[in-house]
């Protein structure tokens, strides 16, 4: 078999794409595709109305907030979010990476952006300090930093709105909805094809504003404001379907933990390849390891990829290596990397 490790686009289940090839001409008349079918339609309104229940039923997602299928990425949240919810014109965002810093200097445009620095315990858990959040708007954390392969695991309490972007953990590890006023996340690693973000917001932060209509949170609630990406609502759904049939969030971060966790202890024990991050806070998600030399890291991602294991290359500002284990990565798939891995150090003796 072949895997493909991406840190997004991320593999899709095999029985959801062969499902989709099989219908692909056939919607809901013969020889008229899904891509060919209004947005308007009734049949492509029942795809959207099940594609929120089953968000709804699998994140536990109460009716004071509403799900929007937006487009424009995790990136276009990055600048909608304080367009938004700015009052005071003054934002908290946690530090943790690549994908924080992008988010924040985009808030920029819209207030003052105060920045705190995340907390690591004796255990290598991650959380951040609570006390030095006052008489902001709201307060941002990326909940899964797909880049350096950490993830909070707490969350304190705060009494302002907290923001989330889940876009590498959606669904893949359970998240506690009641706890965020939004969570966002593109929808191209755990949800479906790329072109669809979806953002969850606590009914009563969207406020009427004065801004250009596609960028308000309120010309989207209940309602399809525009086209949306078609064929990616159409994909998630069926996606989502598998989720719940797979037994749902619960199942996945079963499954996700026992896939890094197989990769994880063989990172430990190797003499060849290293964890990058070691503690509790390491993502159940993304694994970034290396060989501790760049020319060896190289020379594995090669091996790997002759071997059908595909984009193992590190992220270009963090080099190394880094494997990604979104929901429809098997376990099979995790298995086959650390024997690959095995082998090669078995042939390299390091
Ligand atoms: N936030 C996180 C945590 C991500 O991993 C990514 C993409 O990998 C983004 C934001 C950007 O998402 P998009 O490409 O959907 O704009």
């Amino acid at each position: 078999s072949t895997y493909t490790y991406s840190a997004g686009p991320g593999m899709l289940p095999t029985e959801v794409m062969q499902e989709i090839q099989q219908h692909l001409l056939t919607f809901e008349y013969e020889g008229v595709s899904i891509i060919e079918t209004s947005h308007r339609s009734a049949s492509f309104q029942r795809v959207v109305d099940s594609l929120g229940w089953r968000l709804r039923r699998l994140m536990h997602i109460p009716e004071n907030y509403a799900v929007l299928w937006l487009q424009g990425g995790a990136t276009l949240q990055f600048s909608m979010i304080p367009m938004n919810l700015r009052k005071q014109n003054r934002f908290v965002y946690v530090d943790t990476g690549i994908w924080s810093k992008k988010a924040m200097e985009d808030a920029k445009y819209f207030g003052e952006v105060d920045v705190i620095h995340p907390l690591v315990d004796a255990t290598g858990g991650m959380s951040f300090e609570s006390s030095l959040v006052q008489e902001v708007d709201y307060l941002h954390v990326t909940l899964n930093n797909t880049i350096e392969g950490t993830r909070f695991t707490h969350i304190p309490e705060v009494d302002i709105p907290l923001i989330a972007d889940a876009s590498s953990n959606i669904l893949a590890e359970q998240i506690d909805v009641e706890r965020f006023g939004v969570i966002y996340a593109g929808a191209q690693k755990n949800i479906g094809p790329a072109g669809l973000t979806v953002v969850i917001i606590r009914r009563d932060l969207i406020q009427s504003l004065q801004l250009p209509s596609y960028l308000q949170y309120a010309s989207h609630v209940d309602t399809l404001f525009n086209t949306p990406s078609t064929f990616s609502v159409y994909v998630a759904e069926r996606v989502l379907k598998w989720v719940e049939d797979c037994g749902g969030v619960e199942a996945m971060e079963r499954l996700n933990r026992q896939k890094s966790d197989r990769i994880y202890s063989y990172l430990e024990e190797s003499t060849c390849f290293s964890p990058i991050v070691t503690g509790e806070r390491r993502s159940l998600t993304n694994i970034p390891f290396t060989t501790g030399n760049q020319e060896l890291d190289l020379r594995f991602e090669r091996y790997a990829l002759e071997r059908g294991l595909l984009e193992l290359g590190g992220h270009r500002s963090v080099g190394g290596l880094r494997a990604s284990l979104y929901n429809a990565m098997p376990l099979e798939g995790a298995e086959r990397l650390v024997d690959v891995m095995r082998a090669f150090e078995e042939e390299t003796h390091v």
